[in-house]
């Protein structure tokens, strides 16, 4: 009788990429995933710490399973990801129901850890860092796959040192993968129906550099690029100095790379930026952005925003305004400052800026920025553009969504079997979130017409 697991994920798409190859490790070993806690035998919780409320969320689950537990003998319960690699061991100690903690670097040490707790109830603790890029990779590749997207990670870890960022301790030094090792999994992927990648790092635009004759990631780009049958190309997270030439002619050379870039740029003050040790100043950050849009002028941009970060000023906070009025990014991701454990500012600056001062500040950053997406969303209206249906629209209004190779959502009335596929609509409305489409029939080969009607 297979016994069942249930996995909860937080965070990242770093953090969905790894409970897929959780649910792949396990499945090795008799486990099958179910989305019903009350049938699992397995509890696994992929945790994320960026931020404080992010590791708070971990807490209240767990606590919440201690009841269950104590009415269903024999279930196990762990703790992987960054919450996990933070504490280790102080997580036992702290959830005495709690019975496994895994680290991000130990996916695969994971059935042994199973193991273990299930012949001798032992409470396992494995958060060891690796520089072998082998803990990266699936003894028997990549075999779950849902849909025609899929993500890839291409390397973990981060060399930065941002002042703010609890990432490189938690995900360790940059590790990338063998690109031979990526490019086989991306024509596996292609073959079992993939249409879409999305190539997951920490910064991946570092991807290849500590690894001798290996590629950089413009080079890597470009061989994923010639892939037979790939369509679309996307790539997440990348940092501002390692924009470089070579990953600018990518956008303007390669003909699946999608065209949109999320480039973090955190904060608009030489000074905040420089206390927060992002490495740049606003103006060399914009001249990047310049030549880009130079070589690809249709590129979509979107970023990263933190306010209230310590000391920040009002003239400072003045200064991330004006960079979103120069930017005029499609989209941004806003926080308010979150001291993180083990981390350079978190030791060096008190957390000084009041909370209602940082929620003011949150609200006028995306107010601002509603006014500035819902002006350009307006300005798309009338256009014609391809999206790749992914499936029901989060509306829940019986409509389809799907993405421009922009980035932009848009949802559109069409048939349930279109989903996974590439389709051409015109824009006729829009709003600060989405884009309404029209599908262009006409444009549509009569074939998958005809499918539909007989559908
Ligand atoms: S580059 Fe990104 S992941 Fe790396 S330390 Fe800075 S914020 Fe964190």
């Amino acid at each position: 009788m297979s016994k069942k697991l249930y996995i909860q994920t937080y965070g990242c798409q770093m953090n969905q990429y790894d409970s897929e190859r959780i649910a792949q490790v396990m499945s090795r070993n008799g486990y099958v995933q179910t989305d019903r806690i009350d049938a699992a035998d397995l509890i696994l919780l992929n945790t994320c710490s960026v931020r404080d409320k992010a590791e708070q969320k971990v807490y209240s689950a767990l606590g919440s399973w201690k009841e269950y537990k104590d009415y269903h003998e024999g279930v196990i319960i762990g703790v992987g990801g960054c919450v996990a690699q933070q504490e280790g061991e102080t997580l036992l100690k702290r959830v005495p129901h709690l019975d496994i903690v895994f680290g991000t670097h130990n996916i695969h040490k994971l059935p042994e850890l199973v193991a273990q707790v299930e012949s001798a109830r032992a409470r396992p603790v494995e958060v060891t860092f690796y520089r072998d890029p082998a803990y990266m990779e699936d003894v028997d590749g990549r075999t779950q796959v849902h849909g025609s997207k899929a993500y890839v990670t291409i390397m973990q870890g981060c060399n930065k040192v941002c002042s703010f960022c609890i990432v490189p301790h938690v995900r360790g030094r940059e590790v990338s993968r063998p690109s031979a090792k990526i490019i086989a999994e991306i024509e596996t992927l292609v073959v079992q129906g993939v249409k879409e990648v999305m190539l997951l790092g920490q910064n991946v635009n570092s991807y290849g550099k500590l690894t001798p004759g290996e590629s950089g990631f413009a080079e890597l780009l470009c061989r994923v690029d010639a892939i037979d049958g790939l369509e679309r190309i996307r790539f997440t997270t990348s940092h501002p100095q390692d924009l470089s030439p070579e990953l600018i002619e990518a956008f303007a050379n390669c003909e699946h790379l999608c065209e949109h870039l999320h480039l973090p740029v955190q904060s608009g003050s030489d000074s905040v930026l420089a206390r927060m040790r992002r490495g740049y100043t606003q103006q060399e950050y914009l001249d990047r952005l310049m030549r880009l849009r130079d070589r690809c002028p249709g590129v979509a941009l979107s970023s990263d925003i933190i306010v209230g970060f310590p000391r920040e000023s009002d003239a400072e906070f003045e200064q991330t305004l004006e960079l979103l009025q120069s930017v005029e990014y499609d989209e941004i991701f806003s926080f308010m400052y979150s001291p993180r454990p083990q981390t350079v500012s978190a030791k060096l600056y008190d957390d000084d800026v009041p909370g209602d001062v940082k929620r003011e500040r949150l609200k006028i950053v995306q107010t601002m920025q509603r006014g500035i997406t819902l002006a350009k969303n307006r300005q798309r209206i009338g256009e014609r553009d391809e999206i790749f249906v992914d499936g029901p629209s989060k509306l829940k209004n019986g409509q389809l969504m799907g993405r421009t190779r922009t980035n932009r959502i848009v949802n559109v009335v069409a048939p349930e079997h279109l989903v996974g596929q590439m389709v051409p609509v015109k824009i006729i409305s829009a709003t600060a979130n989405s884009l309404l489409g029209e599908l262009l029939w006409d444009k549509f080969n009569l074939e998958s017409q005809l499918e539909g009607n007989r559908a």
